[in-house]
């Protein structure tokens, strides 16, 4: 008999405690959804995001090494003080300084008809100059690396044309970009390998206008240095009828761009503290460089802003997680992504552990989901705050897999890399080109990108049971 008391007892006990942990947790859930509302109704009645990135960029564009970034990184520490972030500090990173120059010439002529047409063209990152006085050759057109080295010889002392458009049947035009990056990247190095004299890349974009657009290409230290451009895709288009019609078509290309020594510049930390785990961080990023061509409002304006406005709607709520909430801006993303480097393995993070690291570099536009690198069980975890994300700013998924260039270092630390994904369709319209301006950014879709960063990092620092 007392034994049968002794085990209700216990049975009793038990089923109170999971009652408990039930209730507690459909709680937690309950406080979440109106963190979430209150994020929301926050950030879209008060939202500063666009008013900060119409200062960001009113800098001009935040090239490495440029005196504009310099002046940003002063202007995000500055944000950072004056938001009462902690911990508010600069971290050394070197940079490559390259130069545009003033003259960028692209003009193809018929020796035989005497025709010619002009054509908008930009210099790739990194690009060396042609000689002053410009430099003209037979051009020869090909869509991909293996129709040139099928030309052989054929390729010697010509400017080569690499014709390859993105591949516009994804629904995710970053899968399209990353396809075809290879022609920007590698395209000197190929073309100078059988001879050629300079490469002319079609433009990077899915819209269909002629605006050229820039971003980094290599060099190999045992291939000659051929000067290297950017068309855009209406001159691109018009060089290809011109040579069909033409095969006797030359090119002359006209760069003055420079590349300098390289200089210091910083990446921009700061701190929301946590209250109970503060060496524990959740860390939100973007880059504060930008290409030259436009100011860099999506790519990574948009970004920067996101980081920041996440942290300015926690602070404006009275909101402070367990774990420390870190907004970085990485430095020199697009010329050799120094600043992530040399943030994972600073002295300064002896005695850190990063939980998360949340990158937003896909733009500023309406945020659809969450890329997660994480495993199985972790990510299951993560699927339970969909709702809650949702509420806060319509996010529809979850998906395995994401991060950012500037976070990756992390990886090998056991950080889980998350990275923001915005619809991706109009982003190529803008990304490296003179496109990229505030314009071009819709304030509430920034602000929701925001917002939706703010509530994955407070969970992250709050929750219990996060991953
Ligand atoms: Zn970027």
């Amino acid at each position: 008999m007392r034994r049968l008391l002794f085990w209700s007892a216990v049975i009793l006990f038990l089923r109170a405690s999971v009652g408990f942990a039930q209730q507690s947790g459909q709680s937690t859930q309950q406080n979440f959804l109106q963190v979430a509302r209150q994020l929301r109704e926050e950030g879209l009645r008060h939202g500063q995001a666009f008013a900060l990135l119409r200062e960001l960029t009113a800098l001009g564009p935040r090239v490495a090494g440029s005196p504009q970034a310099a002046a940003a990184v002063e202007w995000m520490r500055q944000k950072m003080v004056d938001l009462g972030l902690e911990n508010v500090h600069l971290e050394p990173v070197t940079v490559q300084r390259w130069q545009r120059g003033d003259v960028e010439e692209a003009r193809a002529f018929s020796p035989k008809t005497g025709g010619g047409i002009t054509l908008r063209v930009c210099a790739l990152g990194g690009s060396v100059a042609t000689p002053p006085d410009g430099l003209a050759a037979p051009v020869i057109e090909v869509r991909s690396f293996d129709e040139l080295h099928r030309l052989g010889d054929r390729v010697r002392g010509k400017i080569v044309f690499l014709n390859h458009p993105m591949n516009p049947v994804y629904l995710n035009t970053f899968r399209a970009y990353g396809e075809a990056a290879r022609y920007r990247t590698q395209g000197a190095v190929e073309a100078a390998k059988m001879g050629a004299v300079a490469v002319v890349v079609r433009s990077l974009t899915l819209h269909q206008d002629d605006v050229p657009h820039t971003g980094v290409m290599f060099y190999s230290p045992n291939v000659p240095k051929i000067p290297a451009a950017a068309l855009g895709i209406l001159s691109a288009e018009r060089l290809s009828r011109m040579i069909r019609l033409n095969p006797d078509t030359r090119l002359f290309l006209r760069l003055n761009c420079r590349t300098l020594s390289p200089v210091p510049s910083a990446n921009v930390v700061g701190d929301l503290r946590g209250t109970g785990k503060p060496q524990e961080i959740v860390l939100l990023g973007g880059h504060l460089d930008s290409w030259d061509l436009g100011v860099g409002a999506h790519d990574d304006g948009a970004g920067c802003i996101h980081a920041l406005e996440a942290v300015r709607l926690l602070k404006a709520l009275h909101l402070r997680p367990r774990r420390t909430i870190r907004v970085t801006l990485f430095m020199n993303e697009e010329f050799g992504r120094s600043g992530g480097r040399d943030y994972a393995v600073s002295p300064l993070r002896n005695g850190e552990k990063h939980i998360a690291a949340i990158e937003s570099d896909r733009g500023g536009f309406l945020p659809l989901g969450f890329g997660i690198s994480a495993d199985s069980l972790q990510f299951a975890r993560y699927q339970r705050w969909l709702p809650v994300l949702r509420e806060a700013a319509g996010i529809l998924w979850l998906r395995r897999g994401g991060g950012g260039s500037d976070v990756a270092p992390l990886r090998s630390t056991g950080t889980v890399l998350i990275g923001l994904v915005p619809d991706s369709q109009r982003y190529f319209d803008v990304h490296h080109s003179a496109n990229d301006v505030l314009a071009a950014v819709h304030p509430r879709e920034l602000e929701l990108g925001a917002i939706a960063m703010s509530m994955l990092a407070y969970l992250l620092a709050e929750d219990s049971g996060a991953p």
